[in-house]
């Protein structure tokens, strides 16, 4: 049985607690080619984040091509961030640019969203029902989260979220990663699986289904 670590920026051990781990592992336009060839059994994100959205263009030709390879399962971490990167008009241009090429090549997007919520909301219902939304390191609070859920987002969490949020989230949107942190993809999933209340397996196996549903 798999354990999906949706989003990861380094690749550990290949089999934990005797689960198989298959990671979406994240790539920067000019690094996917190295990258690929480093780990030839991963599944890949692409895309260009917000903080490096000035003077991208060069880059965006770069991820245009890399997004047909049928080794990246998704788009991303791309989105907004209020608190780095240049200024927000230009992180909407590159973001947009980024969701047409997602929506041009049929895959979902994994977003990276701080303190940018009601554009990141109005961008979504623009583009609605094209490709599945995928909010990453998702830590938001319950408020924030019924209204996200109503709207259509999908979620992934990391080894920090909010324990009082989860439950207001649908079984058949939510996954794991490890992002940056240390800690396992194991460990995450016995988290996420105890705030739900369902036993460790049961839950791989939902959020696998997940997975397979989402990332062709
Ligand atoms: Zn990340």
């Amino acid at each position: 049985m798999y354990l999906y670590n949706v989003h990861t920026h380094k690749i550990e051990s290949a089999i934990e607690n005797g689960y198989d781990v298959k990671c979406i592992l994240n790539t920067y336009p000019e690094d996917f080619g190295q990258k690929k060839q480093m780990y030839p059994n991963a599944w890949f994100s692409c895309g260009i984040h917000p903080w490096f959205s000035d003077g991208s263009e060069e880059l965006f030709t770069l991820l245009e091509k890399n997004a047909k390879d049928p080794d990246v399962v998704a788009i991303g971490e791309i989105g907004l961030d209020r608190l780095k990167g240049p200024d927000i008009a230009k992180q909407i241009a590159v973001f947009r640019k980024q969701i047409e090429l997602a929506i041009e090549v049929r895959k979902p997007i994994i977003i990276h969203c701080v303190k940018a919520w009601d554009e990141m909301i109005a961008l979504y219902k623009e583009y609605k029902g094209t490709v599945p939304w995928i909010i990453h390191g998702y830590r938001g609070n319950p408020e924030q989260t019924k209204q996200l859920c109503k709207v259509g987002f999908k979620f992934s969490f990391g080894e920090k979220f909010n324990k009082k949020s989860i439950k207001h989230i649908p079984l058949d949107s939510i996954f794991c990663e490890t992002d940056m942190s240390s800690v396992t993809i194991c460990k995450v999933y016995e988290n996420i699986s105890a705030e739900i209340g369902l036993g460790l397996n049961h839950f791989a196996i939902l959020a696998a289904g997940n997975v397979k549903k989402t990332f062709q």
